[in-house]
């Protein structure tokens, strides 16, 4: 049973938080995977996230940051329209 519920956790792919790198203007990913529910409760502090595209480690804040899931959908909005 134990390994019903490993298997359950593993399965789910949150989104991941990204920021965008300062140097590059380019977005990566901060490591950190949330649901948009925990994400909304998160408090709007300072973590570092090393950037794989300029190299440095970048100081980012909640503020700053988006789920990946929603920028997809950002960009599907802006580039497609559906309606
Ligand atoms: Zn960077």
């Amino acid at each position: 049973m134990l390994g019903c519920i490993e298997n359950y956790g593993r399965e789910i792919e949150w989104p991941s938080l990204m920021v965008r790198c300062h140097r590059t203007g380019r977005a990566l990913h901060t490591g950190i995977e949330t649901d948009p529910i925990t994400y909304s409760v998160l408090p709007d502090i300072v973590t570092y996230s090393r950037c794989p595209h300029c190299g440095y480690e970048h100081a980012w804040r909640k503020s700053e940051a988006w789920l990946a899931e929603s920028e997809q959908l950002y960009k599907r909005r802006h580039t497609v329209s559906t309606d």
